[in-house]
């Protein structure tokens, strides 16, 4: 499985010349998840994945954008333009499939993650707080986790009102979370802890975990996966 990272920055003011673009993941050049720039749309995927629908995941819920998506694009709950469709449990398209898993991020939308299967399993979260324990059985041994790295401190930043809590995890406890079921994970989406040193930020990332490869994507930054 290629992947390839398009966008890596979370929504935050800060940037850095290899973190400019939001979020987007494009796998073996057809399967493209999130949506963060219109710019996006000219690497021709096949089909589009949303995790929520925030701009920095989806551009076009923008109110001064005008766009028309003809490529078939699956978002996890529905959107007053025709073109998005509501996700079903699982889908196959183009060699693989995707399954969507709940997960906890936010009050106002609803929000996934995507297990995706062909010659490897990756888990892509989007933006993250948690994902709810009934739904842990379905990971399985995964060759890579894609998770948020809005937040480094430790427990990000959550909040909660007593019915519902939305946010994002620190990224310790997210390591925690996906370290039983795999042992290699990518932070995405990285927030403004993140630039004022990169490199330092970097070496942070790596010395989170001993048996856990733990790394940073980058804008334009490839790998391949295989089980
Ligand atoms: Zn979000
Ligand atoms: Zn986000």
């Amino acid at each position: 499985m290629k992947i390839r990272f398009l966008g890596t920055r979370a929504n935050t003011d800060l940037s850095s010349s290899y973190h400019s673009k939001h979020s987007g993941v494009l796998i073996d050049d057809a399967l493209l998840f999130d949506l963060g720039e219109r710019e996006f749309l000219e690497t021709n995927p096949y089909v589009i994945f949303i995790t929520h629908l925030h701009p920095d995941h989806a551009f076009f819920v923008l109110d001064d954008v005008d766009v028309n998506i003809e490529i078939p694009l699956y978002a996890p709950e529905e959107y007053e333009e025709a073109f998005a469709r509501v996700m079903p449990d699982e889908i196959d398209v183009e060699g693989h499939h995707v399954a969507s898993i709940p997960t906890i991020h936010s009050k106002l939308v609803k929000s996934t993650a995507y297990l995706i299967e062909s010659d490897a399993r990756v888990l892509y979260t989007g933006d993250l707080v948690w994902i709810e324990k009934e739904y842990h059985d379905t990971f399985g041994e995964l060759d890579l986790v894609i998770t948020d790295g809005s937040f480094i401190r430790e427990g990000g930043f959550v909040m909660s009102d007593g019915e519902s809590v939305w946010g994002h995890n620190g990224i310790g406890r997210l390591v925690d979370l996906f370290s039983d079921y795999t042992d290699h994970i990518i932070f995405t989406h990285l927030g403004s802890w993140f630039y004022e040193d990169p490199r330092d930020a970097r070496k942070k990332l790596q010395s989170l975990s001993d048996s856990v490869r733990v790394e940073a994507a980058y804008d334009g930054k490839e790998v391949n996966v295989d089980s």
